[in-house]
């Protein structure tokens, strides 16, 4: 109930007014926020960009549901000003965004226009999905990922491949379970040969 009040919040300030008056009313001791920490300080965002390993986007300066919030310019502030900090601490454009909570009902026009303005090349939603190039660049879907997938099959699922593969993946597990089967023989074999000397 306090979750889905908090999150929609038709403006930032109400939210966290809100918020202020829910810990007011539960007693939160004062160290308990100020504990929160950072989880990554700018040095180590700037170190992982530079890695080449990991690359960082926008998703906001207060995570709120762009389409609930009244004010168009609040959604705008939320959404360029995120990203002009990061491009200040980076040295780069940030390339993309990820909308909050992101599913249809949380973006509006708005907000993809907001996102446009502020110059990121792509964004992505929660809806789930897969891409094509006739997909809007800044409403792209995603998929969840299964770790203990090969990372093949996931290449093969996001080219769009999967279904023309099934051919070849049924004739490769063909293939290994026949070799299998050799690997069994091959002990006999040897020992006819060496029944026969
Ligand atoms: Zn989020």
């Amino acid at each position: 109930m306090i979750y889905l009040h908090a999150r929609n919040a038709r403006s930032v300030a109400e939210r966290e007014e809100f918020l202020g008056m829910v810990r007011e009313e539960l007693m939160v001791p004062s160290s308990i926020l100020r504990d929160k920490g950072v989880v990554l300080n700018w040095a180590e965002i700037r170190e992982m960009a530079a890695s080449g390993w990991v690359s960082f986007g926008g998703h906001t300066m207060h995570h709120p549901v762009l389409s609930y919030l009244n004010d168009p310019g609040e959604v705008q502030h939320q959404v360029i000003e995120c990203s002009a900090i990061m491009e200040q601490q980076l040295g780069q454009h940030v390339r993309i965004f990820a909308y909050p909570i992101g599913k249809a009902e949380h973006i509006n026009e708005v907000a993809v226009e907001a996102v446009r303005s502020a110059g990121y090349d792509w964004a992505v939603t929660t809806i789930y999905g897969f891409n094509t190039p006739k997909s809007n660049p800044l409403q792209l879907r995603r998929i969840e990922i299964d770790m203990e997938r090969h990372w093949l099959l996931l290449a093969a699922d996001v080219a769009g491949l999967r279904k023309p593969l099934v051919p070849v993946f049924s004739y490769a597990s063909n293939l290994l379970s026949a070799s299998r089967r050799f690997v069994h023989l091959r002990p006999r074999l040897s020992q006819l040969k060496r029944q026969s000397f």
